[in-house]
């Protein structure tokens, strides 16, 4: 059995002897293998023991409800970071490495992280401090500000570049500039790789801890190890922005998403043993298990993106970018991850709610997106219930109907409310579907990509700033990718594509489960305006699926013109 905080600490307590302390702080890498920060505090530690002053490794998490809801983080993500937590400090328990967790007091807000680590660096007498890199600007400038308040105490910092295989900055145009499309970026990070095959490698997990603290620090330790529970913290339930799971919905949730380093190598390897070889072909389809769903994992650094280009280039008899197809096309989409990361670092203005062009920014939306935004919270849909009760009134200060309409799933377009609706049932949605559902709240509904992005942040376990906002921007035609604005998805045609049977959609729209004809599925309405003898106007009536909110082409033709509109305007 693995030993618990309070056994570690009680092993500490019986301890006097240690001086100083290596200190490696957790923010989105919870993992003890392949961390690069954590590596070096281990070696720092180790090397900076000498005859009878003795150095101890000690790790810290910092509970920042602040920050968690700063970001409109989901319930659900803030409950898979905090199980990661206790995961993580019971796999440290095992190599005598303590987890101090520490509490960010929620009114001081997101500045007072520095204080706390600065407490902390005091208490554990740290002589040096070390982290992985996060990109994101508020969490740039928190580091700055802790970097500076540690010094005062003369520790020494450490940051590590590890989110990414390869460190933003380091593949660039032949000008010298951050790469803006993603294949020539692909293209260069392989040639890059390839020249430097270092990068890939995986990194050891620390060394145990064999000294001891002292009986002062061994009693701090102590009382600082109680991780709260997710649902007792201000961020997953003082505000109005997201749709809160219940306790027994939250209980099923825990089970798609078990915590912890070990589900998520088992996880991984699990796919790279044999779906990864049939990637290329079943990745569009809802209904298969054709991808890894391994993104909580990546967002929360439980697992790293060299782990995963490594164990994909095993399957793939070491190769990267030639041979099987499967884990070919699964190491590019691990690329289009670091491509937005590399984006974000080199443009950190689409953190801060902008355009990356900013000849967009004069789109006239049917709803703008602005900071005071308050998310429509409804109960979250039971997949049983056949139809879904009707929607109680929004709050005040909710956006317009048709965004509310596609939050809760019933814009009359079958795949985008199948796919709106699985995401409040499950805290994910697969990619191909991720693309239609914000390409109909742009595209269609003209309603500002911005809304859809915090929507998304609010409701996602595998929330990653870098990946939605790039995501959000490529569907709205804002973002990096050379896509012209006009290209917009047909929900019909994705559906006839991607879920040619309707099974998807029948899983998740339960007034239609009766529709076993999946062409029908596919404009249900529209069916039984042309005369079906199957869809008719009155089945679809008592069935209570909703009309259609707009009319494609027709709002096709609109977003063309708005788009350019403010282009000419710019
Ligand atoms: P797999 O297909 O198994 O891919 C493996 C890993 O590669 C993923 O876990 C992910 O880390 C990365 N990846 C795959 N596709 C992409 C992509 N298009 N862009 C960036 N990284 C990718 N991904 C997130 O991790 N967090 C988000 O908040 C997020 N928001 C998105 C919003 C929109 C509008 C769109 C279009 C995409 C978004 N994505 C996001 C990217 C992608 O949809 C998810 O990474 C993917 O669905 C996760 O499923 P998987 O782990 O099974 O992926």
């Amino acid at each position: 059995m693995p030993p618990t905080s309070t056994a570690l600490s009680a092993l500490a307590a019986k301890t006097t002897s240690a001086s100083s302390t290596v200190l490696h702080w957790f923010r989105t890498d919870l993992r003890i293998h392949d961390n690069t920060a954590l590596l070096l505090a281990s070696k720092a530690a180790q090397s900076l023991t000498r005859g009878e002053s003795r150095t101890n490794l000690a790790c810290l998490f910092v509970v920042s409800p602040v920050e968690w809801r700063g970001h409109g983080c989901a319930p659900v993500k803030v409950d898979f970071w905090v199980r990661n937590v206790e995961a993580l400090r019971d796999t440290l328990a095992e190599r005598g490495i303590p987890l101090v967790v520490k509490m960010n007091d929620d009114k001081k807000g997101w500045k007072a992280v520095s204080e706390v680590v600065k407490e902390v660096c005091k208490e554990l007498s740290v002589e040096e401090l070390f982290y992985n890199v996060e990109y994101e600007v508020n969490e740039q400038r928190r580091d700055k500000m802790v970097t500076e308040a540690v010094a005062k105490l003369g520790v020494k910092v450490t940051p590590c570049h590890d989110q990414c295989v390869v460190e933003p900055g380091k593949v660039v145009t032949k000008e010298g500039k951050v790469y803006t499309v993603y294949t020539p970026f692909k293209n260069s990070w392989h040639r890059y790789v390839s020249e430097n095959k270092a990068v890939l490698a995986v990194r050891d997990p620390p060394s145990s801890n064999n000294h001891k603290f002292s009986s002062t620090a061994s009693s701090y330790i102590d009382s600082h190890s109680t991780i709260p529970s997710a649902p007792s913290l201000p961020a997953y339930s003082a505000t109005p922005l997201f749709s809160q799971p219940s306790l027994t919905h939250l209980t099923f949730l825990r089970t798609l998403y078990p915590a912890g380093e070990t589900a998520a190598q088992t996880r991984l390897s699990a796919f790279t043993a044999s779906r990864i070889d049939a990637y290329h072909e079943s990745r569009d389809l809802p209904t298969a298990p054709g991808t890894s769903s391994l993104s909580p994992y990546l967002a929360l650094g439980v697992l790293s993106a060299r782990q995963c280009v490594s164990a994909a280039s095993a399957a793939n008899g070491g190769r990267r970018d030639t041979g099987k197809q499967g884990a070919v096309v699964w190491i590019q989409e691990l690329i289009w991850r670091e491509f937005y990361r590399h984006v974000l670092a080199g443009f950190p203005h689409v953190c801060k709610n902008r355009a990356f062009k900013p000849q967009y920014e004069g789109v006239q939306w049917t709803e703008s997106w602005s900071r005071d935004v308050v998310l429509p919270a409804f109960p979250v849909p039971s997949t049983t219930s056949t139809p879904p009760p009707p929607l109680p009134p929004a709050p005040p200060g909710t956006p317009n109907p048709l965004f509310t309409a596609w939050t809760q799933g019933r814009t009359g377009y079958p795949l985008v409310d199948a796919a709106m609706r699985y995401l409040l049932h499950t805290g994910w949605m697969h990619n191909r579907l991720r693309m239609i559902v914000s390409s109909f709240l742009v595209k269609d509904l003209l309603v500002d990509w911005r809304l859809g992005e915090a929507w998304f942040c609010a409701n996602l376990i595998d929330h990653d700033l870098a990946s939605n906002n790039g995501g959000w921007q490529w569907a709205a035609g804002t973002g990096t990718d050379a896509q012209p604005y006009f290209r917009i998805f047909n929900p019909s045609n994705q559906a006839e594509k991607f879920d040619k049977d309707g099974k998807f959609v029948r899983m998740w729209v339960k007034e239609l489960e009766w529709v076993k004809d999946g062409v029908l599925l596919r404009g249900p309405w529209e069916a039984a305006a042309k005369g079906s003898v199957v869809v008719t106007k009155k089945k679809m009536e008592e069935c209570g699926y909703p009309k259609p909110l707009v009319d494609h082409a027709q709002a096709r033709l609109a977003a063309i013109a708005a788009f350019k509109l403010a282009v000419q305007g710019a």
